[in-house]
């Protein structure tokens, strides 16, 4: 026998008796307001809330829209040009008919703000804080925390090994990304807040400050030296002579607009190191220029989650430039005579499933292929130059907070930031 429906009074079934009606369970659920940030704000690394700066953007109020980025991230020209942009890829818009172009707009006001000289919004403090910070490393991190600083009254000393601030930026990412004019107007706006410039400064090595004098000389250390050094690469134990890393490269281009020009080029990895780099083996001269990556390839139908980190338009344009991008691969082998590289055997890479929810690449056997190429670069990530930092780093690539506050366990006083600070507690 079939149970009589119930309606209520406003003839909504009740809750369980809505199959009645054929509707689907849909009826019957009560909606919950969830309040949380949006997927823009939480997939940005350097924790824009982009819901907010557009709305006043969309205001009419531009500068209102640059001093909330701004309160955040002191750098938006540099990184509405060279940040791959993930809050973009967690746009809800992105399912409906495309991403807001969230960076294209912060590149706009970061420009704006720049022609019409706009100043860094201090705040308003009722007494300045009898505290002096030492900040490592003059690249967006560091340059990010001496704003941060500044804004409160700290005193703040950057120091940094190059003669200019600016860090990756300024050394390794081409100027046709990054115009150095760009660069040079975001820095000097932090840097005329009062924060200290030491150039030629390489704490920890030789001779030079440590870490210990700086903390004795100051009321805390935050170290953002970057990740300016690659990682170690080899393919079952084999590296050819000719073997360099891309970042180097990359900086002997911008150093010296020189690069080495042989017929064909690799490069095994996927990030915009690597596809900045062949870009640039192009316009050196080079006729074949292949980039080798596990992740997948940009397209109408690819896992954002398992996509080429970045900047898309990069993408575009790297294919347009002739580069031949081959996705869901590594480097299986390499066919030198003697330490001379004559080619490599590319494999194709499966997901497969590899316990507690997560997967692993492994090679798929069958799809071996030649490339016949005379150099292959790994640009396979970077990690902390360790000199200077033997002690702090011990064994890890990158420094591990022991809290979310980025403070180095066991060192009072010592905080790490940037790309140099990684595990649990942060990137990497
Ligand atoms: S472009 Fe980069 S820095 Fe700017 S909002 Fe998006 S993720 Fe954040």
């Amino acid at each position: 026998m079939t149970t009589p429906t119930t309606l209520t009074r406003g003839c909504y079934a009740e809750a369980g008796t809505s199959l009645e009606f054929r509707t689907g369970d849909w009826r019957t659920e009560k909606p919950v307001h969830v309040h949380a940030a949006a997927p823009c704000h939480t997939a940005c690394p350097a924790g824009e809330d982009a819901q907010d700066w557009l709305a006043r953007l969309q205001e009419g109020n531009p500068r209102a829209a640059w001093e909330t980025i701004v309160r955040v991230n002191p750098l938006p020209a540099v990184t509405g040009r060279v940040c791959p942009h993930p809050c973009e890829g967690g746009c809800n818009r992105g399912a409906f008919d495309g991403a807001v172009n969230i960076h294209g707009l912060e590149r706009w006001l970061g420009d704006r703000a720049l022609a019409e000289g706009w100043t860094l919004p201090v705040d308003a403090l009722t007494g300045v804080p009898d505290k002096r910070v030492a900040v490592v490393g003059a690249g967006p991190g560091g340059l990010s925390c001496a704003w941060h600083l500044r804004r409160r009254g700290y005193a703040v000393t950057l120091y940094d090994a190059l003669p200019e601030a600016g860090g990756l930026c300024r050394t390794a990412i081409p100027l046709n990304r990054l115009p150095r004019a760009v660069l040079d107007a975001e820095i000097k706006r932090i840097l005329d807040l009062g924060v200290e410039f030491v150039p030629h400064t390489r704490v920890g090595a030789p001779g030079a400050l440590t870490v210990s004098d700086l903390r004795s000389r100051h009321d805390a250390v935050f170290l953002a030296p970057g990740t300016g050094r690659s990682r170690e690469w080899s393919v079952q134990g084999a590296v050819p002579e000719n073997h360099r890393a891309a970042l180097a490269l990359l900086q002997e281009w911008i150093a010296v607009g020189a690069l080495p020009t042989p017929r064909a080029v690799a490069i095994h990895g996927g990030g915009n190191t690597a596809v900045d780099l062949a870009r640039v083996f192009k316009r050196a001269g080079v006729a074949e220029v292949h980039l080798i990556t596990a992740s997948g390839l940009p397209g109408p139908d690819a896992d954002p989650d398992d996509v080429l980190n970045v900047v898309p338009r990069e993408y575009v344009q790297a294919v347009e430039e002739g580069i031949v991008f081959h996705g869901h691969r590594t480097v299986q082998r390499l066919l030198m005579r003697g330490s001379t590289l004559f080619g490599l055997e590319m494999v194709a890479l499966r997901k497969l499933p590899a316990g507690g929810g997560r997967t692993s690449r492994v090679p798929f056997e069958g799809t071996e292929s030649i490339l016949h190429v005379d150099m292959v670069i790994p640009a396979i990530g970077e990690q902390v130059d360790p000199a200077g930092f033997e002690t702090l780093l011990g064994a890890a690539s990158t420094f591990r907070p022991a809290d979310r506050w980025g403070t180095l366990a066991g060192q009072d006083g010592v905080f790490v930031g940037g790309d140099a600070r990684g595990g649990s507690h942060g990137p990497g």
